[in-house]
């Protein structure tokens, strides 16, 4: 043997044999899918655009096909198409987060939607979900349009919950479906994975829409369990993934939309802060969008992160202030270590809307790998906290700066790739404010006093003239 080709079959020996095939062994991973909102309705050949479906509002459609339209909720194709879209990209995830929202948006709920087809929806979606793949666990939590009238869902049992429950004792055990009938929340320790209980929230009990909560108290008793779910896991050594539909915090779109009350905001973010050691992740929905929030302690120390997912709807918001709110539709692969539960990547799938009802054809592709994308090394909060420290530092005047690459980037990615409009500082601000922070009067404060940023850029304008001017006069 050459002495030279000794190195390279030791490479060669260490690559087969050595740690990194042991550490890809050791990852596992799950599908996040969140806000299908199937509008069962939708009629691409109605010739009269505001009649292609009741989930625009009368507005006109803008270019419908057989996939759907940013003015629709989603058509029966499209939600088909997703979930064979997360089948044929990873048949065989260790389990499934789904995030509710199955129905959908419509000014006349009296004439579109009632109590059964609400659960008839979920029963379709359901089983369309055990088709595609019957021997995985799912983990799922009910959103603010999995009830009739829509964000209405009482503290109690009730009919609707009830079907729900009968629907998914597939992946619960008799246990979890007793609190889950009673309440809409529950908590799994999964058997192949006992290090990390999984705790699904019924957040729709702390949303401001809900008239049966009025903001105060402990409805279903919701905070008293979380907090006695995660004690047991702390003192059982164990961690906790907490998955739920409405997110804590502020919608990123509009200067000022926050989603829980006030004072349930505040009690979920103490508790938050109060089990940062116990809690490894947290995936919620409900926005459409693609974001995350950060959890600081009061030394400002990040602690825990937040992944909102996308949705599979591409539904344009009619939420006041937000404009061009579509997305195009977006399903999300996990990756985790097997071990310690620890999430380690994901990688965001998304449909081009536009491009395959023109081409006729569904094609799922990858948009991006979130540590590849944002040249961070895992998903650890100190690491999603340097993304965040990298969109607050970025100058938007600057169009060849790193930082800024990364929150045009990240802004892109927001709507799933649908809003190519450049994002300005109006736009930075907003995004950087609401993952910086999750309560209240520190996001208020940021959103008003972010001009700092403004006048930094400004200022660094002037400074570059003065010197180019200086350079021309003196030389
Ligand atoms: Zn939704
Ligand atoms: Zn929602």
């Amino acid at each position: 043997m050459r002495l030279s080709t000794l190195p390279a079959l030791l490479l060669a020996f260490a690559y087969v044999c050595g740690s990194p095939s042991n550490k890809v062994d050791n990852v596992g991973t799950f599908w996040h899918v969140s806000d299908l909102h199937l509008d069962f309705y939708y009629d691409a050949s109605a010739t009269d655009l505001a009649q292609v479906c009741p989930s625009s509002s009368e507005a006109n459609a803008f270019n419908p096909g057989q996939w759907g339209d940013y003015r629709c909720d989603s058509p029966w194709d499209l939600v088909h198409s997703s979930i064979y879209a997360m089948k044929n990209i990873k048949n065989d995830p260790d389990f499934i987060i789904w995030t509710g929202d199955d129905t959908l948006h419509t000014s006349n709920e009296e004439k579109w939607l009632s109590e059964e087809l609400v659960i008839d929806t979920i029963r379709n979606l359901t089983n369309l979900i055990k088709e595609a793949f019957p021997n995985t666990i799912v983990h799922s939590a009910i959103g603010n349009h999995d009830y009739h009238p829509k964000n209405q869902i009482p503290t109690g049992p009730n009919h609707i919950l009830q079907n729900i429950a009968d629907m998914w004792q597939d992946w619960m055990t008799p246990e979890q479906l007793h609190v889950f009938n009673t309440s809409g929340y529950y908590s799994v320790l999964p058997e192949e994975f006992p290090s990390t209980y999984i705790i699904s929230l019924n957040s729709n009990l702390w949303y401001t829409s809900n008239k049966l909560s009025s903001g105060t108290g402990d409805p279903a008793d919701q905070f008293a369990w979380l907090s006695q779910v995660l004690t047991d896991a702390r003192n059982n050594n164990k961690k906790a993934y907490i998955i739920g539909h409405i997110p804590p915090g502020y919608f990123e779109l509009v200067d000022y939309k926050p989603w829980f009350h006030e004072e349930y905001n505040q009690r979920y973010n103490a508790l938050v802060r109060q089990f940062s050691d116990v809690i490894i992740g947290q995936f919620f929905g409900h926005h459409h969008t693609d974001t995350f929030r950060m959890f600081k302690d009061e030394s400002d120390n990040p602690v825990s992160a937040l992944w909102v997912t996308p949705g599979v709807t591409p539904w344009m918001t009619t939420l006041p202030g937000v404009s061009d709110g579509a997305n195009n539709p977006g399903i999300r692969l996990f990756e985790f270590d097997r071990t310690t539960m620890m999430p380690l990547d994901y990688r965001q799938y998304m449909l081009d809307l536009e491009q395959a009802n023109t081409v006729g054809a569904a094609n799922w592709v990858l948009e991006y790998r979130a540590t590849e994308a944002y040249g961070i090394p895992d998903l650890k909060p100190n690491s999603m906290n340097s993304l965040l420290e990298v969109m607050t530092s970025a100058n938007t005047s600057c169009t060849d700066c790193v930082e800024n690459r990364v929150m045009q980037k990240f802004a892109l990615f927001n709507s799933v790739s649908y809003n190519k409009q450049y994002c300005n500082a109006t736009c930075q601000r907003l995004h950087v404010c609401s993952v910086a922070h999750v309560d209240y009067e520190p996001y208020l404060k940021c959103v008003n006093g972010f001009s700092s940023l403004h006048k930094r850029g400004f200022l660094c304008g002037w400074s570059l003239f003065i010197v180019l001017l200086s350079i021309v006069v003196y030389s």
